[in-house]
């Protein structure tokens, strides 16, 4: 039964690479000039302002080696932010955008 459940967990993080590549393509496209169409840079800036608002958005350290990783996460998906917003495909999972 064990193996279901993994096969389970690798379908969805595929789905979710998909989603993760998307939206750090995106967030690069973002900081070059006329890179990034107006339609995502309205559907990120909109998404952006809920998720700054939410309480699930969480700032999250970890130590790697000698090293602190620091950065914004969603706290209900994990998914890190501002990258998510820029995924086409990503919903909010409390259904706020
Ligand atoms: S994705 Fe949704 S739950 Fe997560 S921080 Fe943004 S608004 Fe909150």
């Amino acid at each position: 039964m064990r193996w279901l459940l993994d096969l389970r967990w690798i379908f969805r993080m595929e789905v979710k690479i998909d989603q993760i590549v998307d939206g750090w393509i995106n967030y690069v496209k973002s900081k070059r000039p006329k890179m990034l169409s107006e339609e995502m840079k309205a559907v990120s800036d909109n998404r952006m302002s809920i998720c700054n608002d939410c309480d699930s958005l969480k700032y999250i350290e970890r130590k790697l080696g000698t090293r602190t990783i620091s950065k914004y996460a969603c706290g209900e998906c994990g998914c890190s932010f501002p990258m998510m917003t820029f995924a086409k495909k990503k919903k909010c999972p409390l259904g706020k955008w």
